[in-house]
C-alpha cells in the first residue's frame, strides 16, 4: 500500500500486526486515531506502553497481575487446597465470572502442542507438580479444554502427580469437544465445574 506519509505507513504496519487485523482494518484505525483528540491517542500509547513494562505473572499460579501474587491468590477466604489447572489468563476470568468456583488457578500458559514446537518445558508444569509434592493441595480440577492438545496436557501432568495423595478430577463436558473454555457460558461453565467427575474416568476412553 503506496502511502503519502512514512509515519502513517509504519503505524500500519504495526497495527496490521495485531491478530485479525489486515492491512485496510490498520490504515482504517491509524485514521481514527488521526482524528480523535490528540490526548486520546496519547492515552492509548500510555495504557499499551504502561501495560506491557509493568505487568506482572503472579508468582504463585501465574494468572496476570498488577502485583507479585495477585488477587486470589493472596485471598485467605479462598481454598488454597483446591487448584484448577487452566490453559490461559482467559480461562480464569472465565471461570471467576461464574462465580462458583473457591479454589485457586494454576496457570499452565498454553498446551503441550508438538505441533506447534509447544513442550512441557515451555509450560508452568514443573511448579505446579512442586505444589503437589510439597503437600497442601487435595484436588487438581482438570479444566483444559477437550481438544487432543488438552487431553495430553492433562495426562502428561497426572504421571507426574498420580503418586501423591491428591484427588484428580477433570471438570465435567456440558461443553461440547473441541470447545475453548473462554466461550462457554457461564452457566454451563459453571455447572460443568460443580459437576466435575474423577479424572481417571476420563481415561477410560483413551
Ligand atoms: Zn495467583
Amino acid at each position: 500500500m503506496e502511502m503519502s506519509s512514512k509515519l502513517l505507513e509504519r503505524a500500519v504496519a504495526e497495527i496490521s500486526q495485531l491478530p485479525g487485523i489486515g492491512k485496510r482494518t490498520a490504515l482504517r484505525l491509524a485514521l481514527h486515531l488521526l482524528k480523535q483528540p490528540e490526548e486520546q491517542t496519547q492515552e492509548l500509547a500510555t495504557a499499551l506502553r504502561k501495560m506491557r513494562e509493568e505487568i506482572q505473572f503472579c508468582r504463585q499460579c501465574h494468572n496476570i497481575s498488577d502485583i507479585e501474587v495477585c488477587g486470589i491468590c493472596s485471598n485467605n477466604l479462598r481454598d488454597k487446597s483446591i487448584i484448577c489447572v487452566v490453559e490461559d489468563v482467559r480461562d480464569v476470568m472465565a471461570i471467576e465470572n461464574t462465580g462458583l468456583f473457591r479454589g485457586i488457578y494454576h496457570v499452565l500458559g498454553g498446551k503441550i502442542s508438538p505441533i506447534d514446537g509447544v513442550g512441557p518445558s515451555q509450560l508452568n508444569i514443573t511448579t505446579l507438580v512442586e505444589k503437589v509434592r510439597s503437600g497442601g493441595v487435595k484436588e487438581l480440577i482438570f479444566a483444559l479444554s477437550s481438544t487432543m492438545e488438552g487431553d495430553t496436557t492433562n495426562f502428561y501432568i497426572y504421571r507426574q502427580i498420580k503418586d501423591y495423595n491428591v484427588i484428580t478430577s477433570a471438570i465435567a463436558r456440558g461443553i461440547s469437544v473441541g470447545d475453548e473454555l473462554e466461550f462457554a457460558d457461564e452457566v454451563t461453565l459453571g455447572r460443568s465445574i460443580l459437576h466435575r467427575v474423577p479424572f481417571e474416568n476420563s481415561l477410560k476412553g483413551l
